[in-house]
């Protein structure tokens, strides 16, 4: 996977949306298929995330969506 990345667990999401409309470089979108709850769900267009978290912070379901970025090394002197 390409970091950063956003990741969005399909089941819990409710398809508010809220995480699409906060994604300025737009790489979310609302899919066909529906999950186990009957929503459609929000998906990652699999390249774009910036990692800004605006999404994660957008999203009122706790767990649905989760940031994925390099971890920075820190240099000890
Ligand atoms: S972290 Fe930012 S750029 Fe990445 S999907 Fe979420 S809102 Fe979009
Ligand atoms: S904000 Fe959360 S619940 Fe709403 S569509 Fe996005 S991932 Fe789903």
């Amino acid at each position: 996977m390409k970091l950063p990345a956003v990741e969005i667990k399909s089941n819990q999401c409710k398809g508010c949306g809220l995480c699409i409309d906060s994604c300025k470089p737009g790489v979310l979108s609302l899919s066909k298929a529906f999950n186990l709850l009957g929503y459609q769900y929000a998906e990652y267009k699999q390249s774009g995330c910036t990692g800004c978290e605006a999404c994660y912070y957008a999203c009122p379901e706790p767990g649905a969506i989760s940031i994925h970025k390099e971890k920075k090394v820190q240099v000890q002197r």
